[in-house]
C-alpha cells in the first residue's frame, strides 16, 4: 500500500507528536507513524501490578528547567496540577549508612561551589575536555566523585571520560522542577497526542529514500511524502537504512552523540512501616570513585515506592547482566544505604528496560568530547530542507535530553518542513 502526504513523522514521542501537531494546524497533511503500540515514546505512565494502584514514569519524570520549559505552560493552561517537586522535596545525604554530619553536610556545599568556580569556567574555554578531566584538579576532595557520578552518569547519563565539558555546560537544566500530578508519561498522552491527530501505530520506518521524492519503507507499506521529520532516538537511527546514506556531516554528528543510559528502578512497600522516612526524601551516598552507586527518592508524594537511578557506564554494565541482576544490585543499594534489614519492607523491584528496547536503545544521548556543535549540526534539515532530523538529541535551546528540548525541536522541525515545501517548485 502507497499512502501519499505533504509531511511524513516518524515516532510519536514528544517532539513527533509536537510535529505533526504543527504540521496539521498549518493545513498541511501529514502521516504519523510509530513504531510501538502506543504514543508518548520516553514519557511512559503505567500502574504497575503490586504498587497499589499508584502510578509510575517509567522514563521522564520531571519538567526541568520549569521557567523555560514550554511544557509548563502547556500543562498548566490545560488546567493541569502542576506541582513544584523541589518545595516538597527533602534531602539525605550520607556518609556509608550513616547521614553526612552538619560540618561534613557543609563540606559538600563548599565543594560544590567550588567545582563551579573552577568547572564552569574551563568549560568556556578552548578546547573541549571530557568531564572526567575537568573535574582531575578537585580529584583530592572527598566530595569529587560524588559530583561527577551525580552531573555525568546520572543527570546526563554519560560516561564521564567521553562526556563534553562543553555539553553540559549548554544543557546545564538551572531552574526549578514540576511534576504534573498523574503522571507525565499520561500528560503526554492527554495533551499532547489528541493534538497531533491520527498516529499509525505499530509501524516502523525501515528504510529511507531521499534522492528523489520521500519514500518511506515500512512494515505496513511505504509513505511518500513531500518532507519527513524523523524524531527516532539516536540510538535508533543508526538502524535505520537511509538511501542514499546520511550525508557525512550528518553521520559524523551522529557519532558523536552516543545514547547514554539511566535506568529507573521502582521498589514497591510491602508493609506500612514505611522505613521510617518522609515522603519525597531524596537519598545520596558520597560516592568512591569507580564503584557503581544508586540514588533514591522515597515515597513520591506518597507513593508506596522508592524511585531509584543509576547511570551511565554503571546502568550499561548491569543492562548487560540483566533486570534480575539490576533488581538484586538495587535492594543491596537499599540495604547500604538503609541497613540489613530495609529491604524486608520492600516488595520485587520494577527494573526498567530502555536499553534493551529496540524503539529506544538508551535513555538519552550526549554529545562526546568536541562534539557539542553536533547537536546543531545532526539537525540541520538536508536535501533540499526535507529532510530533518529531530528529538531530543538535536535541541539546541539548552534542554537536550528533556521533553521540553524534544517540544520545542517537534515545533521547529515542523516550520522547516513546511518551509521547504513552500520553497519548492510547484509540480
Ligand atoms: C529513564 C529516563 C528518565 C528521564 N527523565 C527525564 C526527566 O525527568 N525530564 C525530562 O524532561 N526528560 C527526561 N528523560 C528524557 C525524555 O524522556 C526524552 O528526552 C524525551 O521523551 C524524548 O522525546 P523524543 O520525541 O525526542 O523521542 P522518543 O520519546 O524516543 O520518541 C521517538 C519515538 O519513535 C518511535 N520509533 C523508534 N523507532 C521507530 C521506527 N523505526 N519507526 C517509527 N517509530 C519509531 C519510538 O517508539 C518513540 O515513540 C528521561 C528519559 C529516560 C529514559
Amino acid at each position: 500500500m502507497i499512502t501519499d502526504c505533504d509531511v511524513v513523522v516518524v515516532g510519536a514521542g514528544v517532539a513527533g507528536l509536537a510535529a505533526a501537531a504543527a504540521v496539521r494546524a498549518a493545513g498541511r497533511s501529514c502521516v504519523l507513524i510509530e513504531a510501538s503500540g502506543r504514543i508518548g515514546g520516553r514519557a511512559l505512565t503505567t500502574t504497575p501490578p503490586g504498587f497499589g494502584g499508584a502510578w509510575f514514569d517509567h522514563g521522564a519524570t520531571w519538567l526541568h528547567a520549569a521557567e523555560r520549559n514550554p511544557l509548563v505552560g502547556i500543562a498548566e493552561a490545560a488546567g493541569e496540577t502542576v506541582i513544584d517537586s523541589d518545595k516538597h522535596r527533602n534531602w539525605r545525604l550520607q556518609i556509608g549508612e550513616r547521614a553526612a554530619t552538619p560540618a561534613e553536610a557543609a563540606g559538600f556545599e563548599a565543594f560544590r561551589e567550588r567545582f563551579e568556580a573552577v568547572v564552569r569556567p574551563r568549560a568556556r574555554a578552548e578546547p573541549d575536555i571530557a568531564f572526567a578531566e575537568a573535574m582531575a584538579p578537585l580529584r583530592d576532595d572527598p566530595w569529587a566523585a560524588t559530583v561527577e557520578l551525580w552531573e555525568a552518569a546520572q543527570i546526563a547519563a554519560a560516561d564521564p571520560v567521553r562526556f563534553s565539558l562543553r555539553d553540559w555546560d549548554i544543557n546545564d537544566l538551572d531552574g526549578g522542577n514540576r511534576i504534573v500530578e498523574g503522571g507525565i508519561g499520561a500528560f503526554i498522552a492527554r495533551r499532547l497526542g489528541p493534538a497531533a491527530g491520527a498516529v499509525s501505530l505499530e509501524t516502523r520506518a525501515e528504510r529511507i529514500d531521499w534522492a528523489g521524492p520521500i519514500r518511506v519503507e515500512t512494515n505496513r507499506g511505504t509513505i511518500r511524502a513531500e518532507a519527513a521529520i524523523v524524531t527516532v532516538s539516536t540510538g535508533v537511527l543508526g538502524r535505520i537504512a537511509f538511501a542514499p546514506a546520511l550525508p557525512d556531516a550528518h553521520q559524523a554528528a551522529l557519532d558523536g552523540l552516543p545514547m547514554g543510559l539511566l535506568t529507573k528502578i521502582a521498589i514497591p512497600a510491602v508493609s506500612a512501616d514505611r522505613l521510617g522516612l518522609p515522603d519525597n526524601i531524596s537519598l545520596r551516598r558520597q560516592a568512591v570513585r569507580g564503584v557503581p552507586m544508586m540514588s533514591f527518592m522515597a515515597w513520591p508524594f506518597g507513593r508506596p515506592y522508592l524511585q531509584g537511578f543509576v547511570g551511565g557506564p554503571a546502568a550499561w554494565a548491569l543492562a548487560k547482566e540483566g533486570a534480575a541482576a539490576t533488581a538484586d544490585f538495587a535492594l543491596a543499594q537499599v540495604r547500604a544505604l538503609l541497613g540489613a534489614d530495609a529491604t524486608r519492607s520492600l516488595g520485587a523491584p520494577l527494573v526498567t528496560g530502555w536499553a534493551g528496547d529496540a524503539n529506544f536503545l538508551g535513555s538519552y544521548a550526549y554529545a562526546t568530547v568536541g562534539n557539542a556543535g553536533a547537536r546543531g549540526a545532526l539537525g540541520t534539515p538536508f536535501a533540499d530542507g526535507r529532510m530533518i532530523i529531530a528529538g531530543e538529541a538535536v535541541c539546541t535551546d539548552g534542554l537536550a535530553g528533556t521533553l521540553g528540548g524534544a517540544w520545542l525541536n517537534g515545533v521547529q522541525a515542523a516550520r522547516n518542513a513546511i518551509a521547504a515545501l513552500r520553497a519548492a517548485p510547484q509540480g
